[in-house]
């Protein structure tokens, strides 16, 4: 029998999980600035959804999917990655429709599902935050994507973060570059590694984007690509390093910089931060106008980013930044004696009715573990309800830090609690 969790992946208990609400509400916080809206898809997709758009060559499509035949025989995968369902949402909902305001700027947040050999920060069932922009061609459109990363990224107080920078201009140049790229490795293909020697033929710039070391002393004086861009594709990269300019975020241009994704063209980036002497890629993404064509839309183009949830929290860890995630209470009960039970559960009713956070003791503990409770939930005030209090239906709210005292009726706890609360505060 199997009762652990699949490798490769993780239970997120609470005080794990106030980590991750915080870095949500920060996301959700800053998306709304730059006027995105929430999208939410399917956690699975049939498989042709996902295996063309993100390419039948990639890790992603030839080792990483989550597939299966359901008991309709139809082929399905768990999401890899957000942009593929998000861009046959859109094509699906005719979100390219005159009537629908452009760009359309559309957020996620959620698990997505890679089968790959887990390792801190990477995982098999992961969390991403993405944004798709759809719509805009307009290099601005490209810069301020990035720029609202970098936004968030400072809003949650991530340090050393550095942006990398490429072109994969459009379909021509890439076409050319190609060439020029297979000419450059095809005299070297043995020293390539086998992975590589296939991506030679089938992707040859994936060859750029392996991690192996013999491919990467390979690829250390190919041709770049920036000198293959056409007018075009020149014009676009140009502008979009100097609205970064105008806009003081500087960045460092990595003409081997490809992205495991197949769909990008123009624009791709990564953001990448230092942690000790490794730098780990939190945030990736890049342009991709041919996108909601293939999904058999209207020719759109597109722009966004998908940024790895558990590899930025990893992140903030290692740089030693905490986030502002401690859990308080506002009142905790004491609770004396099984005639004060019906009583306490009344009164802490009536406590979070009005709006407080409270919590009571249910187990019948001695008065100094109670304390110890209130304490520990970061109280700010305590209630002890006791025999002698139901009876006289006269109780005491002390305030936990300064351990002040205010004397009030059951009936004035449960009808306004918030003057009480004030005066004990205060
Ligand atoms: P890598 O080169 O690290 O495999 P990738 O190119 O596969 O990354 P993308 O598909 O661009 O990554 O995903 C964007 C981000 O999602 C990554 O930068 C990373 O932060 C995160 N990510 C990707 N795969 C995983 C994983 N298996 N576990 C945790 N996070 C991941
Ligand atoms: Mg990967």
């Amino acid at each position: 029998m199997q009762l652990q969790k699949p490798k490769g992946t993780q239970d997120i208990l609470p005080a794990d999980s106030a980590k991750w609400q915080y870095v949500e509400a920060v996301a959700r916080d800053t998306f709304k600035k730059y006027h995105y809206g929430e999208i939410r898809t399917p956690i699975f997709e049939h498989y042709e959804v996902i295996s063309r758009s993100v390419g039948d060559t990639t890790d992603i499509v030839t080792k990483e999917m989550y597939d299966f035949y359901d008991k309709g025989e139809r082929h399905i995968t768990l999401r890899p990655e957000g942009t593929a369902p998000v861009v046959r949402s859109y094509v699906e909902n005719k979100l390219f429709a005159p009537e629908v305001q452009k760009p359309v700027k559309m957020y996620y947040m959620g698990p997505m599902f890679r089968y790959e050999r887990p390792q801190a920060g990477r995982l098999r069932e992961f969390h991403q935050i993405g944004v798709e922009c759809f719509g805009s061609k307009n290099p601005a459109t490209d810069v301020e994507t990035i720029a609202m990363a970098y936004q968030l990224f400072s809003a949650l107080g991530v340090k050393d973060v550095t942006l990398h920078l490429n072109s994969l201009g459009n379909t021509a140049s890439r076409a050319a570059y190609r060439q020029a790229l297979i000419d450059y490795l095809t005299p070297m293909r043995d020293s390539l590694s086998k992975d590589s020697q296939r991506r030679l033929e089938e992707n040859p710039l994936r060859v750029l984007d392996s991690k192996e070391e013999e491919d990467q002393a390979a690829v250390a004086h190919a041709p770049s690509i920036l000198d293959y861009l056409d007018e075009e594709s020149q014009a676009h990269f140009a502008a979009v390093c100097e609205m970064l300019e105008g806009l003081a975020i500087s960045y460092v241009i990595d003409t081997n910089m490809v992205r495991g994704l197949d769909y990008y063209n123009h624009t791709i980036f990564e953001f990448m931060a230092k942690v000790g002497k490794s730098e780990l890629t939190i945030c990736a993404g890049g342009r991709y106008d041919g996108l909601v064509d293939y999904f058999g839309g209207p020719k759109t183009a597109g722009f966004g980013f998908g940024l790895g949830l558990e590899r930025l929290l990893l992140i903030l860890d290692k740089q030693g930044t905490e986030l502002p995630v401690e859990e308080n209470l506002d009142v905790y009960i004491a609770v004396l004696g099984k005639k004060a039970n019906g009583k306490a559960l009344e009164l802490v009713q009536a406590l979070r009715r009005q709006g407080f956070s409270a919590e009571r003791d249910y187990l019948g503990r001695k008065i100094k573990a109670q304390f110890k409770s209130a304490d520990s939930f970061r109280a700010a005030a305590v209630i002890t309800l006791g025999e002698t209090e139901v009876e006289t239906g006269q109780i005491t709210i002390k305030n936990n830090a300064t351990r002040k005292e205010v004397r009030a009726s059951f009936e004035d706890l449960v009808t306004d609690f918030a003057a009480i609360f004030e005066k004990v505060l205060s």
